[in-house]
């Protein structure tokens, strides 16, 4: 047929039997499915699952997770290419034409010691920055990486289902927010193909079955803070013949808060916090210099901007008053909010509230920071969504003044794993079919 001859209804017709219109995904009969094939899987996950928690690795170390995964994805057909942003991975699966829709998952643990009492919990050390430290899994990456492999699993199995490639890839150094830098420098969207949609779960201290979503702005930016405070040393006794750096340092983190309370506009987003803070050796001794850490935090790129420039304009005053010499300011511009797109969640929202009832719910924006964020930086429509780690009745029993509930980076922070992860396979399953199948629509009539 001369395809310049092709009338509408004709067109319609053929589209109509491609692929089925948005509508017709059955969510429920596919969530069913799902489940069933989930009731098989979940014990290879769950061993998979305890062995990845029982061994983190920090930022940019992963290199037995990468291969575990790598292994993993292998043994379901994936094409691995490993080292992509030094310890990352991307897995590639093609299954006819049509979309590439790309999920990712991170790898990295924590530098600090797991304290939840579980028989798998992490004893591993590592060397952080030139200390020994034990290593945890204290965000929750573990379960990202089983519901990752899991949806694999899941979505291979329902092949009849979608058409085109999936493009699951595994972060490294999320908590430093570098990794997924590393890997677009080395060559993700050039080697790789570009996705038409990205997606991420992370879990959060809410009820397992529970996902929040958001629309818009869903993180924050995070930039790092490093000011070192020049002084005089001298004898503690003896002030007037010192300049005292801790004193400068002392004014400077209480001074700063007024770019928050003072500065800023109030209805708008913004953190500064002095996390660290080193200087002198002994009680009697004034010190030559202190060196603060901290973090930035802002939603919007003015209330970004003006943080900036109150903290340094502050640091300076603050070492002028003491005639100090000019403190040294180091701002490291971090990672972007996380900008969920609204088509991609608008769909993807529908298609797991028809799934999960009234489980789905907005939320607003949450004031962590993810580098996810730089996928959509660069151009790829994306969305994360958040899934609840623990049982409802220890939810209720804190609301009603029982043990509080340890969130992401606590020491206890204790996902029940198997409805956790059962949750993150068949949301995410669900949301990569539904991307294929409005994504492929949206090639086919352009
Ligand atoms: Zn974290
Ligand atoms: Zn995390």
């Amino acid at each position: 047929m001369n395809r310049f001859f092709v009338s509408s209804a004709a067109l319609a017709a053929l589209l109509a039997t491609t692929l089925p219109a948005h509508t017709e995904i059955d969510v429920i009969g596919l969530k069913k499915t799902i489940e069933t094939s989930l009731a098989s899987d979940y014990p290879k996950l769950d061993a998979l699952y305890k062995d990845l928690h029982a061994h983190p690795e920090l930022a940019f170390q992963e290199v037995k997770t990468a291969a575990r995964l790598a292994a993993e994805m292998r043994a379901l057909g994936f094409e691995v290419t490993e080292n992509v942003g030094k310890t990352g991975l991307v897995a590639i699966y093609k299954n006819g034409d049509g979309p590439t829709i790309m999920v990712r998952t991170e790898l990295d643990g924590l530098p600090m010691e797991e304290k939840t009492g579980l028989d798998y919990a992490s004893r591993d050390k590592a060397n952080w920055n030139g200390r020994e430290v034990f290593v945890a899994h204290s965000c929750g990456h573990d379960i990202h990486m089983a519901s990752w492999v899991g949806t694999a699993k899941t979505l291979l199995g329902l092949k009849d289902q979608w058409r085109g490639t999936l493009m699951f890839i595994a972060q490294p150094a999320e908590e430093i927010v570098a990794g997924a830098r590393a890997m677009i420098v080395q060559g993700l969207f050039t080697r790789f193909p570009v996705p038409d949609a990205a997606f991420a779960l992370h879990d959060g201290p809410f009820s397992h079955g529970t996902i929040f979503y958001r629309s818009g702005v869903g993180t924050s930016a995070a930039d790092g803070l490093e000011i070192t405070f020049h002084g005089r040393g001298g004898h503690g006794s003896a002030p007037h013949t010192t300049v005292d750096p801790v004193a400068i340092a002392a004014r400077f983190i209480v001074d700063v808060q007024g770019v928050i309370s003072r500065e800023k506009d109030p209805t708008e987003f913004g953190v500064v916090t002095i996390g660290a803070i080193h200087g002198g050796t002994a009680g009697n001794i004034i010190p030559d210099t202190v060196q603060l850490s901290g973090t930035i935090r802002s939603f919007k790129p003015e209330v970004r901007a003006k943080l900036h420039a109150g903290i340094e304009r502050t640091a300076k005053a603050a070492a002028a008053m003491s005639g100090a010499p000019a403190p040294d300011i180091w701002i490291a511009e971090g990672t972007k909010p996380v900008m969920n797109d609204p088509d991609v969640v608008a769909a993807t929202a529908e298609a797991l509230k028809t799934a999960f009832g009234d489980k789905v719910r907005a939320s607003p924006p949450g004031t962590a920071s993810e580098d996810f964020s730089e996928f959509a930086s660069a151009g790829v429509p994306s969305m994360m969504f958040n899934i609840g780690v623990y049982d409802q009745e220890r939810i209720d029993a804190a609301r009603n003044g029982g043990p509080p509930i340890p969130s992401n980076h606590s020491p206890q922070f204790a996902p029940v794993p198997k409805p956790t992860i059962e949750t993150g396979v068949t949301a995410m399953t669900l949301a990569v079919i539904s991307a294929f199948d409005r994504k492929g629509r949206r090639k086919l009539e352009r």
